[in-house]
């Protein structure tokens, strides 16, 4: 997954995407930031019955699961087109999806705000386009279910946290699974559903559409199957909902895919950076001589902006200037939300030559039982989470140069999806420098 306002609608033509091979991925995945739901208690989209639910009352704000009377498979139904997410064609900032009602709600309602904005922006059918077009990605879990089918899958009880279009619920009825509960609190359910009866695989496969935190399950699982991760790997916090759901329902030594996460970082210089450094200035100072005006001013304005941010962006595997260090290995079957609120690590990278410092590179790889690995890194195809990036001021660096620092990552208080990311480092024996850089949906520089 991957939220991320609908980034990258409009690709940033200038920098380096591409530089290297061409962009695989015509856009990221998710700047949620939809539009702000008037969410209803109970959800218009709601029709309630049998077993699989918690049963509704009239001021209980229940996950929308409507099981139909007949044969008490969960069914869901489609909501009025009024309520229905418009699609995200430009992205939307913070101003404009649920965040300016936070000053004026209780945190319990800012939550909510932020998640109706999540949940909406998955309703987006170009989005899970955008997921399943990463093949990198999907063939991944595809590989990782069939090829550990026989012994974790066949015969088994699964449950797909976050399932979206229902596709790798539907990889797991493939590979035989005995039963499968496909989640998902977007309204992108409502196609799963129907994708899956299209399939035949609706004996096997019931849609839950609600919160994977609220839905309640008639048996424990086997297999907890997501795809839950974010840019820079926690950006969007879905995991906590996935370990919410790892202790409710999955039976003891029962398996998780993936199962392990590692996060790296490695120094950069992101040519792209530079490029759009040199153009700001030219573009800026060109003025002049057009219409003999002095703008150039504006250009440390222009730069600084761009450097504030974090971006998200391919980086060239020749552009990762150092070996890199991980800032946290998760095991998947261990690790409590606790653990995820602040992620903290010391390191101490040497670069490989001489070169210009200019950012901090991030990414991450996943691991799903038997070994199989998925990764975002520089190194690998794209994928649509591309790279996270860290813009610096640039340095000149020599072989061997040390670069030692700390970096943080936290949640962010104001929305829970968002994050903040502390920089504090210091080139050989320079000065200590400080940065701070929110994780929010304006990181994404292909819609700059
Ligand atoms: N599994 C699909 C979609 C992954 S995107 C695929 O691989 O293509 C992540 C999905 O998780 C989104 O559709 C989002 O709506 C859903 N999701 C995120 N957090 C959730 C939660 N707490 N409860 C239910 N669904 C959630």
């Amino acid at each position: 997954m991957n939220y991320k306002g609908t980034v990258g609608t409009k690709q940033r033509n200038s920098v380096g995407s591409g530089q290297r091979r061409q962009r695989q991925q015509g856009k990221a995945r998710v700047a949620w930031g939809g539009n702000q739901l008037t969410a209803q208690p109970g959800g218009a989209s709601t029709r309630v019955s049998g077993a699989l639910h918690t049963p509704a009352t009239t001021n209980t704000p229940h996950y929308p699961v409507i099981m139909s009377e007949t044969d008490g498979a969960v069914e869901v139904v489609p909501v009025p087109v009024s309520e229905a997410a418009q699609p995200q064609t430009k992205k939307r900032r913070a101003s404009e999806n649920g965040l300016h009602a936070l000053h004026k709600n209780g945190s319990a309602d800012k939550d909510k705000n932020v998640d109706d904005s999540y949940f909406a922006s998955y309703s987006d059918i170009e989005l899970h386009r955008t997921m399943i077009e990463d093949s990198v990605r999907t063939n991944a879990y595809q590989q990782a279910i069939f090829q550990n089918m026989e012994e974790h899958i066949r015969n088994k009880v699964v449950v797909d946290v976050g399932c979206g279009t229902g596709i790798l619920s539907m990889f797991c009825a493939q590979a035989g699974a005995k039963k499968v509960y496909a989640i998902d609190a977007s309204k992108i359910a409502v196609h799963a559903k129907q994708l899956i009866e299209a399939n035949g695989y609706s004996d096997i496969i019931t849609v839950l559409q609600g919160k994977a935190e609220e839905v309640e399950l008639p048996e424990k699982v086997d297999v907890i199957v997501s795809e839950w991760m974010g840019y820079m790997l926690l950006y969007e916090t879905m995991l906590p909902s996935v370990l919410y759901v790892r202790d409710k329902w999955l039976k003891p030594g029962g398996k998780m895919y993936p199962e392990r996460a590692v996060l790296h970082m490695a120094l950069g210089e992101a040519q792209w950076i530079t490029k759009y450094e040199e153009g700001t200035y030219d573009f800026w100072v060109s003025l002049n001589h057009v219409y003999n005006l002095d703008m150039s001013l504006l250009a440390d304005h222009a730069v600084a902006r761009y450097k504030d941010v974090v971006h998200v962006h391919m980086v060239a595997q020749e552009d990762v200037l150092s070996f890199p260090t991980s800032i946290c290995d998760l095991d998947l079957t261990t690790i409590t939300p606790e653990d995820l609120r602040t992620i903290s690590r010391p390191f101490s990278l040497y670069s490989m030559g001489s070169r210009q410092l200019n950012s901090i590179v991030l990414w991450f790889d996943v691991w799903f039982p038997g070994g199989l690995k998925l990764s975002t890194s520089p190194d690998n195809e794209d994928t649509h989470w591309q790279n996270t990036v860290l813009p610096l001021a640039t340095v000149p660096l020599q072989q061997d140069t040390k670069v030692e620092g700390e970096l943080t990552i936290t949640q962010d208080l104001t929305n829970h999806r968002f994050l903040n990311v502390d920089l504090t480092y210091r080139v050989d024996k320079g000065e200590e420098v400080t940065r701070c850089f929110k994780m929010d949906d304006n990181c994404n520089d292909n819609d700059f």
